[in-house]
């Protein structure tokens, strides 16, 4: 049996975990009701003691992004679904506005120093990190959380934290040797601009001691092609690791490598399907709805995530019951676009693009209007630039031939300049709509 934090929570029945997050469910929206003003409105005329069983859990409205921004503007700077006080927190944060206005975050020192620790340790003893680690971070510490609770974690476990920020991606590659890191952190994009980097300038991570690469932020550790490639690259084992700024971190891939575990003992989990909001069974694509159960700052229950997952509730080789989602996050609900009468996951296609060892792995993915006849663009990057015309030819038509056949669209693709597309030190923006 794989190391575990919590071997008791983890490997709970069906019935025992949904009986424990009833139970944490009730407690939570008693406790959101008695504290924020946001949740008595949105939840008057329903007790907390009306949810008696998973399906009561559905009478229970949503909540979204789009009300925090709207409760935080209305009411500055926090807005009025926080359970506490500005005083009490310990730790803000904001989230990357990639999308438009930043949310605002607080926790309070139980949050950061039980909550997050507790839902890091599940994710450390997950990948097998033992305090005999040599840490590297190669990321510049901000408002932005990714980072810091998994350091903050990994210092109180004893693990050796090496800070990588503020310095040029070379010089943390010549770090990360230097210092003798184990393991290394950073979103797949990242990761994988720093491995091509290394091999370009003749430094050999694969004989370096990293043994463990933990991603965030993207699919790409769940992307089948893409952890090959990062595995390749690193010479080390890529683990994926889920959260978002403000519901925080609940997923971890285990050592098995079948799935991304998700912390059923701290959240309930629901996967609904986009059209009819109706659960969604196992296998199947749904929007990953989740109530945080353990948060005491800002608790989101029934929070639409916006993630597109698929469960898979069969016990996993490592012993753990907690639910796996097949894939990790396979896919954002705004990212997923309808082209050519089918739902197209952009990781889906990614996987493919990685899997041509002709192509380099940055791409780019051009929509062009419904109803335009236009084709799907895909532009790539040789992966050298001693390819001859021949073999891109060939490897183009393979390429469209996989697409074509497991996706069912038939894609053009644009062989562009090497190094002409844009590289992401953070969340990578790969599909262009026109
Ligand atoms: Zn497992």
């Amino acid at each position: 049996m794989a190391m575990m934090w919590k071997p008791e929570l983890e490997t709970l029945s069906r019935e025992e975990l949904e009986r424990r997050q009833l139970k944490l469910f009730r407690k939570q929206m008693h406790h959101v009701m008695e504290e924020s003003p946001f949740y008595r409105r949105k939840f008057a005329g329903i007790h907390p003691s009306d949810i008696k069983t998973v399906d009561d859990v559905r009478n229970v409205p949503f909540t979204t992004k789009q009300e925090l921004l709207d409760s935080q503007q209305e009411y500055p700077i926090y807005g009025d679904f926080p359970c506490i006080r500005p005083h009490q927190a310990t730790r803000v944060f904001q989230t990357s506005g990639t999308t438009g206005t930043p949310l605002r975050i607080s926790w309070t020192k139980k949050d950061w120093f039980e909550t997050f620790y507790d839902q890091f340790s599940y994710f450390l003893y997950g990948y097998g990190v033992s305090p005999a680690d040599v840490a590297f971070f190669p990321f510049m510490y901000g408002l932005f959380v990714a980072w810091w609770g998994m350091q903050a974690t990994m210092e109180l476990h004893g693990v050796t934290i090496v800070p990588g920020g503020g310095q040029t991606s070379e010089n943390r590659l010549r770090s990360i040797i230097d210092w003798g890191a184990t393991v290394v952190c950073g979103t797949p994009t990242y990761i994988i601009f720093l491995g091509e980097l290394a091999e370009k300038i003749g430094i050999d991570l694969p004989g370096s001691k990293v043994r463990i690469v933990i991603t965030a932020g993207e699919p790409g550790a769940q992307v089948p092609s893409t952890k090959q490639l990062i595995e390749r690259l690193w010479g080390a084992k890529n683990y994926d690791d889920i959260g978002s700024t403000e519901i925080s971190n609940f997923g971890f891939e285990c050592v098995a490598q079948q799935g991304t575990h998700l912390i059923e003992s701290m959240f309930l989990p629901e996967s609904l399907d986009l059209e009819t909001g109706k659960q969604v069974g196992q296998g199947e694509i749904g929007e990953l709805v989740l109530t945080n159960l353990c948060c005491e700052s800002m608790p989101l229950l029934r929070y639409k995530t916006k993630d597109l997952v698929r469960f898979n509730y069969d016990a996993c080789e490592c012993g753990r019951t907690f639910l796996r989602m097949e894939g990790g996050v396979l896919g954002r609900a705004d990212d997923m676009f309808h082209f050519g009468g089918v739902n197209i996951y952009p990781s889906a296609i990614e996987n493919f693009i990685r899997g041509v060892p002709e192509f380099a792995s940055e791409y780019q993915l051009v929509v062009p209007p419904q109803g335009s006849g236009e084709k799907l663009l895909i532009k790539v990057e040789p992966a050298t630039t001693d390819i001859s015309e021949d073999r891109m030819h060939e490897a183009v038509s393979r390429f469209v031939k996989d697409v074509n056949y497991n996706v069912k669209i038939t894609p053009r693709v644009e062989i562009v300049e090497s190094g002409s597309l844009t590289r992401f030190e953070g969340k990578a923006r790969r599909i262009i709509r026109l």
